[in-house]
This record gives structure tokens, sequence and C-alpha cells, in this order.
């Protein structure tokens, strides 16, 4: 994991811009959409959580055609739910992307409700419960953390992802999003820890 790859380089030179605040889109470019009308070719794949606050296109500025975006309550990867795996399927393996990445952010109510799971809805209340994903954490920001990497492990515990892992270098990532001031953590799994994304 975390291989340096052209998808990775501009995910995170996109934040950047995202940061600083340098927007990519200015409305309907006619040379760009003429480009991706009749085919696409993203990069990388982003799993989100659904939370409003955080936009997968805005924080890594990138434009239609680029990321694939699959969200859900707790950015989960569940094997049991249709949606997430045709779509982690048809990634992977049809617009072959060079990354699969689980995004977290601070304040995240959906694993913060996972310690009072029994006040909740039975909707939401099973969704959360699917994978029996646990707070595991000190804190809030620990839990997420955590929880992106329990989300990574399952991610590993897929056939089709280890195969692509294997045969052609598929990368997954975990990151952490702050929404109160922008930054933006990426796991390091050769250090075994979490690492500030430089903005400079
Ligand atoms: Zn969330």
């Amino acid at each position: 994991m975390n291989h340096s790859n052209e998808g990775m380089r501009q995910l995170l030179a996109g934040y950047r811009d995202f940061f600083k605040g340098n927007p990519v889109r200015r409305g309907f470019c006619a040379l760009h959409a003429e480009q991706i009308a009749n085919t696409q070719n993203p990069h990388s794949m982003v799993v989100s959580c659904f939370d409003s606050r955080v936009c997968p296109e805005a924080v890594f500025n990138t434009n239609d055609g680029h990321i694939c975006v699959h969200r859900n309550m707790l950015n989960q990867i569940d094997k049991e739910d249709f949606s997430m795996m045709a779509s982690l399927r048809f990634a992977v393996e049809s617009l072959k992307v060079e990354n699969v990445i689980i995004l977290g952010h601070s304040d995240c109510n959906a694993v913060a409700k996972l310690q009072h799971l029994e006040e909740l809805s039975e909707e939401i209340r099973s969704w959360l419960d699917r994978t029996h994903t646990c707070y595991r954490g000190a804190t809030l920001e620990e839990a997420v953390k955590n929880n992106v990497l329990d989300q990574l492990g399952h991610l590993a515990s897929i056939d089709f992802v280890v195969s692509a892992v294997r045969n052609r270098g598929l990368n997954l990532e975990g990151l952490y999003f702050h929404i109160a001031d922008g930054l933006l953590e990426r796991w390091n799994p050769r250090q075994n820890r979490w690492d500030f994304v430089p903005v400079d």
C-alpha cells in the first residue's frame, strides 16, 4: 500500500489546490467535455462517508471523469451490500482504477453513534451494525481512524481486490479529513502511523 502513482500524485496536488482555494472547476469546458464524452478513465475510487461536509470531488479538486465516488454512512466496505460491491468490482476490474481510497473525517456522527446503537431507528442501526464495526479508540478521532483501517482490512479480504493488488499493483489508501481546518492525514502502513499531507 501507499504506492506513489500518477493518480495519487494528482489527488494530493488537487488537495493542495483545494486547501489554498484554487478550484479547478470553472464552469462547463467544451474541451474537457469532449475528452470524456464517450469514455471514462478515472484513476481512483473514493469511498466516502454520507456526511454532507465531506465532498471528495471538492477535497481533491478533481474534474469530471477523474474519480468514482461511492458514499455511505461510516464509509463501509460491506461484502453483503450489492450496491457497494457492484461499484467496487466495476471500478477495480473494468475501469482498472489505480487506487481505492477510504476517506474518513473528523466529527463523524456515524462513528460516534456506534456507541449508542440502541438509540437509533432500525434502518440506521442495522446499517451501522452490518459489518459489526466497533467503536475503538479513546477519542472520536481515534475511533474514526480505526474505522478507516477496519474498512481497509475489509477491502483486503475481497478476492478480486487482492488479485488486483497482486497482479497490477492496485493501491489501497486510508485518508482522514479534518473538516474544521481542511487538513488531511494519510495512513502510512510502513510506519504504522498517520501523516499530515503537506500543503506547501
Ligand atoms: Zn461520517
